[in-house]
């Protein structure tokens, strides 16, 4: 939960997880449905799917106990070197120092590496903290580590006339904390996308997204991009035709709402409307719900925010 975002933005979600998955067992008896509707919002859904897979995996071979040795569990779904090692040294207390992006950029400053912070320059940093990493406490010294990048070394305005570490770190002595590690630009790419909030009796229509892929099986409205030259009425048309096989009629502006993730920006407009055929089938990756039952589905932010607007409206 906690890689890319801070920890007083996971807590109410880890909290709400502990509640409705307090053990492996748990997790591992869960619906993919239910997993993923507990972490919607968190992003990054491939993550929910490898833990709740770990978990079937922990209970069904290994009798509901985390694996204690390194090549156990880094072949359990989800378990890069990082986890790996987080676990086996703050678990089992096992001597892993662990690679973050808090550590590698303290270390980076330590050493007075310039360049990006990539995982080019683990090896360096590892080879490093090798002479440096306490045997005796190393689930203490990995935190100790992720603490001062989260909150003395900061990535902007680090705090080193407060850093317990000033008298060995190389960028503080020669005045580059601040450009070490260079940022990344990162190819942010903009989205226009319309959505068809599809209503009948009362209900709405959400479809589920393929089982692979970004947002994989995932709920929500039908609709997509705007490709070049379209208008965004003709966009919603044709994204229903394509995914529905139907045709939509008495197309209304709803709101517009905006949200990112990974490296996108959306725009996401969406249309309310009526399907013209009224003996649309539907089928299991396809349902008519209402507005208090979609929010048992697991949804793309951008379709909460729309469900937000439409229970507003009420
Ligand atoms: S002295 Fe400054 S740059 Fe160096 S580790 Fe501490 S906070 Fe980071």
């Amino acid at each position: 939960m906690l890689q890319q975002t801070t920890v007083p933005a996971v807590i109410p979600y880890y909290e709400r997880w502990l509640k409705v998955f307090p053990d492996i067992g748990s997790l591992s008896r869960a619906s993919l449905r239910k997993v993923l509707r507990e972490w919607q919002g968190l992003g990054y859904y491939q993550r929910a799917r490898n833990l709740h897979k770990a978990a079937k995996t922990i209970v069904r071979e290994y009798g509901g106990r985390i694996p204690d040795d390194e090549c156990t569990l880094g072949s359990l779904p989800g378990f890069g070197p990082y986890t790996t090692a987080a676990v086996l040294s703050l678990v089992y207390g096992k001597p892993q120092p662990v690679i973050d992006a808090n550590v590698r950029r303290v270390l980076m400053r330590v050493l007075g590496l310039r360049g990006t912070a990539e995982a080019r320059v683990d090896k360096t940093l590892r080879a490093f903290l090798e002479t440096v990493f306490s045997k005796d406490s190393p689930g203490d010294f990995n935190q100790a580590m992720m603490e001062l990048g989260a909150l003395v070394c900061r990535s902007r305005n680090p705090q080193c006339l407060a850093c317990p570490v000033r008298e060995f770190c190389r960028a503080a002595r020669e005045g580059t904390q601040e450009i070490i590690p260079r940022p990344r630009t990162l190819g942010l790419e903009k989205i226009e996308a319309v959505v068809a909030v599809i209503e009948k009796d009362g209900r709405i229509l959400i479809q589920k997204r393929p089982s692979r892929g970004l947002l994989a099986d995932l709920w929500e409205f039908p609709g997509g991009k705007v490709e070049r030259g379209e208008s965004l009425v003709q966009a919603l048309r044709r994204e229903v035709r394509e995914e529905l096989g139907a045709e939509v009629e008495d197309v209304r502006r709803l709101t517009t709402v905006h949200h990112a993730y990974t490296r996108f920006q959306v725009t996401l407009r969406a249309y309310a409307c009526k399907l013209r055929d009224e003996d649309f089938k539907t089928g299991p990756r396809r349902r008519w719900v209402t507005l208090n039952s979609i929010r048992r589905y697991p949804l793309p932010s951008g379709s909460v925010k729309i469900v937000d607007f439409l229970a507003a409206r009420r």
